[in-house]
């Protein structure tokens, strides 16, 4: 670095010189400041403005993000206050705020929110002008400009109330950054926002307030300064942005330095602190997280040269392609910690997949394309686009999945908002950002990643390349792609050969497919054959083209089974269906009798694929003929053939809650017959108010899950179960009223306790009330009420004839408690 271009670059930063409006130049994600002349990716992506989708799939889905996502989750913010935070923040900082509203954000990254939608929402601007949209987002804009700190400090939950900010803020500044505190990530998505802000509209006023900010982490960290790492990584990517658009080099470097400080004595997996970056070798702790530290490194490693950061990588990718990624593409697969789970550890029915986690799989694949220019990224990334990262939103925009799990016993449902609202940000940023993931630049070549109708004017050196895609992918394998060059121009165009045409269902032996038909990929220029010789899983076409040239792909489609590694338990003797790059899902509303969990799909029984224009926006759908199983009153199974329908993964929960399952056993050892009902099963169930809740994460007390006649496995096990938290030390109750009035004798009650996770407890002591008339009366019971973990608690009383039953639970002081199931005795 010479004393010139230092000089040159502080007066970038200090707005001495004006930037290049990327924005004008419809290259967003373009190094157009003066970091373009630095080491950089060697394969650049296509910018998002210069590809118009017009395609079946995407098209309609950016544009109800455009015309219905944004524009809610903006109300959203502001309705729960996030908005407001700002203002409060900002009167603070005059010393106006009342004594009433100096209330602080629930939590510490609520101003993300915010921040993460005015970068999707400027996404938009770029391709479709919207001067409301532009101007409200101005207004945002200038409340964050007066919350912000004089020496550029910008966190709401500590500048409403100083003295005493948000219990996870910490007294001081940064001192809780590590564990709790969210200072770190709140900028990062902060920068993202604002380069997003400043490429769509040319306007620097989001662009200056982040590089303030940035400015005082500059002065704050880094060597002989403070020394710590982001509790939840995102300023590395959001550093390196700014330092693309700037081209000043200090923010790469406190990126950097925020990336190997990690680890150490106070380190931990949870956040990928156990060690130094570049010595990981295994995808652990909280995925999101993850996935962006993976990011991040990936950004730094682009502009640094360093190695060391793109062997950590390769290695963790490898070991969470072979042993750590659904088949829908979703990562992270427990609860616990919203974390990656052991090698081969991907339960259906609670496996986690948040929605934030699958937009951090597709960022970090990405960019390990633009490291490798090799296929096997691309087909992770579009295997996670078209099932697990879509189905995070709803068909019609206004409701979201945090949770995004392979099977449903109608628990789960999809909501409009969540206490903690990090995955609709992230849908409204990454949905109106997809079509920059279609083409990259690299080698003299135009690289064709993915497939859908659109018209892309693509700048190729110095010239305008015109490529014009045709087909109904995904329900179609057809793909007619004219290219227009302007003036006859040689160069190679390499088109993508996915995966799944070549019988790979993932780039290792996590998954396969049943039967390697032959499903050959077919490749034609003007008419004649092209042999497709595949190199880093791309077909190449090398040669003069001129306009009106076309390039015919054709990508055989037929329905496939797939079936999982041994090592996946849950998946043992069990299939999932594809067709193209979509994961289907059987689900209750077009099945027999709403039930698809005790179904079973001997491999003989043919499958095949229809199109129906009216059902969820168009799908093509998998029809075949399936067996249901249950059990009689002997305990023997029992057989029945029915028809069998599935959807597509993505389109679940559309059409109410139910059953859904993606794995579908193939053999009655893998099934899950029907229970023969009991008195339990067939009674209906309610529980006290307080268990009539949804949890910050969408996930809905259901208390049915306390006879639907599923074995709990031990006290902690999650995939069915009923609890009252966050209620604790409260008497409440439950009831089962009967189909008719019955004489019962005692009951067997399996407690809920996740010690070790969570916070519910066995109950400190219980009764059981018979109705009698209107009134609910105690048994006479002829054992104690026992509490024991990990087994039925059987309770005889002196036999009653009644039309329903109740438990009344009192919970241990300080703890709740919760049932995982609940059986009568006549
Ligand atoms: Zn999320």
């Amino acid at each position: 670095m010479t004393i010139v271009r230092w000089c040159l670059l502080h007066a970038v930063v200090l707005g001495l010189v004006s930037l290049p409006s990327a924005g004008q130049q419809g290259h967003a994600a373009d190094a157009t400041g003066p970091a373009a002349a630095h080491r950089d990716y060697p394969f650049k992506p296509v910018p998002f403005t210069a590809v118009h989708l017009n395609d079946v799939f995407w098209a309609p889905r950016i544009e109800t993000n455009r015309s219905v996502t944004i524009p809610f989750a903006f109300k959203q913010c502001e309705i729960t206050g996030r908005v407001a935070n700002f203002v409060h923040a900002a009167e603070a900082l005059r010393g106006q705020l009342g004594e009433k509203d100096a209330k602080l954000p629930g939590y510490p990254f609520d101003d993300t929110d915010i921040y993460k939608i005015i970068e999707g929402a400027s996404y938009t601007l770029s391709v479709y002008p919207d001067p409301k949209l532009d101007e409200y987002i101005d207004g945002l804009v200038a409340k964050i400009a007066a919350a912000q700190e004089p020496d550029g400090y910008i966190y709401t939950a500590r500048t409403i109330n100083s003295e005493h900010p948000h219990a996870w803020s910490g007294a001081h500044r940064w001192e809780n950054e590590e564990i709790l505190s969210h200072e770190l990530y709140d900028l990062g998505h902060l920068y993202e926002a604002a380069v997003a802000h400043y490429q769509a509209t040319g306007k620097r006023t989001l662009l200056d307030i982040a590089l303030k900010s940035a400015n005082l982490l500059c002065n704050t960290f880094g060597p002989g300064k403070r020394a710590i790492w982001p509790g939840h990584q995102i300023v590395e990517m959001g550093l390196v942005k700014l330092y693309r658009v700037t081209g000043d080099d200090r923010y790469l470097k406190v990126a950097k330095f925020m990336l190997d400080v990690r680890g150490g004595p106070n380190g931990s997996q949870y956040n990928q602190s156990q060690e130094p970056v570049v010595d990981q070798t295994e995808a652990v702790g909280h995925a999101v997280r993850a996935t962006y530290m993976y990011s991040g490194m990936a950004d730094v490693a682009a502009m640094t040269g360093d190695a060391r950061y793109v062997h950590a990588i390769d290695a963790i990718w490898e070991n969470v392609v072979q042993k750590k990624l659904y088949v829908t593409g979703g990562i992270g697969a427990t609860g616990a910690g919203e974390a990656f789970g052991a090698n081969y550890e991907l339960p259906n029915l609670t496996a986690y997949n948040e929605t934030c986690a699958s937009v951090g799989n597709d960022f970090w694949n990405q960019r390990l394309f633009l490291l490798h220019g090799d296929a096997k990224y691309i087909d992770v990334m579009e295997r996670t686009l078209y099932n697990g990262l879509v189905s995070g939103v709803s068909l019609d925009g206004k409701s979201f999945f945090y949770q995004n799990p392979l099977e449903s016993n109608g628990r789960q449902g999809r909501s409009p908002w969540f206490g903690v609202a990090c995955c609709p940000g992230n849908i409204t940023r990454f949905m109106a950002s997809a079509p920059g993931y279609m083409y990259a630049l690299g080698n003299n070549a135009l690289y064709v990643n993915l497939f859908g109708g659109s018209t892309a004017d693509i700048a190729m050196d110095g010239r305008s390349v015109r490529v014009v895609q045709d087909t109904r992918y995904p329900w179609d394998g057809n793909v007619k792609i004219t290219v227009d060059p302007g003036q006859p121009a040689t160069f190679a165009i390499k088109i993508r050969i996915p995966g799944w045409a070549r019988g790979e269902v993932t780039p290792s032996d996590l998954y396969r497919f049943e039967r390697p038909e032959h499903t050959q990929a077919r490749l034609s220029v003007n008419g004649s054959p092209v042999p497709i010789r595949l190199d880093k899983g791309y077909a190449t076409v090398d040669r003069q083209w001129k306009n009106g040239d076309v390039i015919d792909l054709n990508l055989p489609m037929p329905v496939r089974r797939v079936l999982a590694n041994d090592n996946v338990a849950a998946d043992r003797g069990r299939i999932a269906i594809e067709r193209g790059p979509i994961v289907y899902a059987a689900e209750w509303p077009d099945n027999p009798g709403h039930k698809v969990r005790d179904l079973m799909l001997p491999d003989s029984n043919k499958l095949t694929a229809s199109f129906e224009p009216a059902l969820l926006n168009g799908v093509e759908v998998v029809k075949g003929r399936a067996v249901a199983l249950s059990y009689d009153a002997n305990g023997k199974v029992l057989h029945k053939e029915q028809e069998f329908t599935a959807i597509p993964y993505y389109a679940w929960a559309n059409r109410g809650n139910g059953e859904m399952v993606v794995w579908i056993p193939e053999r009655e050892s893998a099934a899950r017959p029907a229970p023969w009902p009991t008195l339990a099963m067939m009674s209906s169930v309610a529980a006290s108010k307080g268990g009539n809740r949804v949890s910050g994460e969408g996930i809905r007390h259901y208390p049915q899950a306390v006879n639907d006649g599923e074995e709990p496995k031990s006290s902690d096990d999650p995939s069915s179960y009923f609890d009252w938290w966050p209620e604790k030390g409260k008497t409440e109750w439950l009831e089962y009223t009967f189909p008719r009035a019955a004489t019962v004798s005692g009951v067997q009650v399996y407690w809920f306790d996740d010690t070790g996770r969570g916070e519910v407890r066995v109950p400190a002591s219980w009764r059981v009330l018979y109705k009698d008339g209107e009134e609910w009366k105690p048994v006479q019971n002829q054992q104690p009420y026992g509490v024991d973990r990990d087994r039925y608690n059987k309770v005889g009383f002196t036999p009653v004839t009644t039309a329903a039953l109740r438990l009344e639970i009192t919970m241990q002081p300080g703890w709740s408690a919760g049932v995982n199931e609940w059986k009568v005795d006549k």
